[in-house]
């Protein structure tokens, strides 16, 4: 019998998996130098939370989540997104009570029963930042730097912001009112019809041509913002336009999560075809409440690591991204295997990327693992070697070989290794 990972879950190996770690070191780099601290928090959460949280007519919600009762009749499901579950992890621990705002980010996999295709998957990794407690647009627009400066630091350059303002309780509610009057009027099937009644944003969203031709003149959220939201939503534009972000004004764009007010914004790569979306983030000032906490104005991002893994290499920028063997160790025989391990360790600890030949290869083996490494030198222990008290060097660039005092093989290899790498 053999096994399969469950169907839609995504999965790293090398050299592959080693864009993953890039573009999360990439994202917590970024964050890190905005003064964002890291939170681990729980990766399954008592299901009421997203309930509340993410929103019960959210598609997330409604047939997406990984729920299950445990085995002490609680229901608990996997979190499908960061923030309700960061939210609650900075109430428990009361950051919210020391200065405002809490800037956090985090890192891991999410979790929802989508329908498995190119970009989308059921178990998929995201970077999240979270800024609680401030309606300052100056931190809306220093998310979005955040995020913009992580993905032209991996060298991503084809990146559009899309960037929308979604109202508040005060101005969408009579938004929502007017898109539902007109929506009513069109021709559309059963399931989207009830859609109207629950969540009339989301069939904005639709992405059929034939529902798309009859939304052209829908009516949109910029043209019924309120005063207060309309004034955040110009400086956010404005303070984008300062840092020299472009942004593309979409007067579509909705979320699928339920919290989102005010600014609402993704990131888009043009070459993933259907799941374009590489991260997407906004406001959710009311979440904190929702949840049982007290009013905390707050704005945040997810960025999809996989589909950046997937970006990344539609753009051609997966080269050089293994750490790659710099030497070799090649052991003959039981006892110069024990000196060479010690050897290994030392280069190692002195910096330098070491593997050595393992088991009972023979030297031509062990050199063809040599040459197979990458590595430029290789290092010879044998008989004659151990008798001399020295190593073997061999550049395997070349074929050139020396032989150096056993003492100072560390030495020889370190100055030469780092120095070619400077
Ligand atoms: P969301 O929480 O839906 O706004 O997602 C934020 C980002 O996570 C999206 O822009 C995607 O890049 C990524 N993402 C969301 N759902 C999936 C999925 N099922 N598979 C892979 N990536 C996803």
């Amino acid at each position: 019998m053999s096994f399969q990972a469950p169907k839609g879950v995504s999965e790293y190996v090398p050299p592959r998996s080693a864009l993953m770690l890039r573009i999360r070191d990439a994202f917590a780099d970024s964050a890190r130098r905005a003064g964002y601290g890291y939170v681990e928090p729980s990766v399954f959460e008592e299901t009421q939370l997203f309930v509340r949280g993410v929103g019960e007519s959210s598609d997330v919600v409604t047939r997406e989540m990984y729920t299950f009762d445990d085995r002490g009749g609680r229901s608990i499901t996997l979190r499908p997104e960061f923030t309700a579950g960061v939210l609650r992890c900075v109430l428990e621990h009361g950051l919210h009570k020391g200065a405002l705002p809490v800037k956090v980010w985090a890192y891991g996999a999410a979790f929802r029963y989508e329908r498995p295709q190119a970009g989308r998957y059921r178990q998929f990794y995201q970077v999240d930042l979270e800024a609680i407690g401030t309606e300052d647009p100056a931190v809306d627009t220093e998310t979005i730097a955040i995020a913009w400066d992580a993905y032209r630091a991996l060298g991503i350059s084809r990146l559009t912001l899309l960037l929308n303002s979604l109202g508040d309780p005060a101005c969408r509610p009579v938004y929502r009112k007017a898109l539902q009057e007109y929506l009513r009027g069109l021709d559309l099937d059963a399931e989207t019809r009830q859609r109207i009644e629950l969540n009339p944003l989301r069939v904005l969203d639709d992405k059929r041509p034939e529902v798309r031709a009859q939304l052209q003149d829908a009516p949109v959220m910029a043209d019924f913002l309120c005063p207060d939201c309309a004034a955040h939503h110009d400086r956010v534009r404005e303070l984008l336009g300062d840092i020299g972000i472009p942004w593309t004004d979409a007067p579509r764009l909705v979320r699928g999560l339920d919290y989102y007010t005010r600014t609402t914004y993704e990131f888009d790569h043009p070459l993933l075809g259907a799941q374009s979306a590489i991260g997407g983030g906004g406001r959710y000032d009311g979440l904190s409440e929702d949840i049982g906490g007290p009013p905390l104005p707050s704005i945040g991002w997810a960025v999809g690591v996989d589909r950046i893994v997937l970006a990344m290499e539609a753009e051609g920028l997966t080269g050089a991204e293994t750490a790659g063997t710099q030497v070799f160790g090649v052991p003959i025989g039981d006892a110069a295997r024990r000196i060479m391990l010690a050897l290994v360790t030392s280069l190692r600890r002195a910096g330098i990327t070491t593997d050595m030949a393992f088991g009972e290869r023979g030297m031509k083996g062990s050199l063809k693992a040599a040459d197979r490494s990458g590595a430029s030198y290789a290092v010879l222990i044998g008989e004659r070697e151990q008798a001399a008290d020295a190593v073997l060097i061999k550049d395997l660039r070349n074929g050139e070989q020396v032989e150096v005092a056993a003492a100072a093989a560390v030495a020889w290899l370190t100055e030469r290794v780092l120095g070619e790498q400077r």
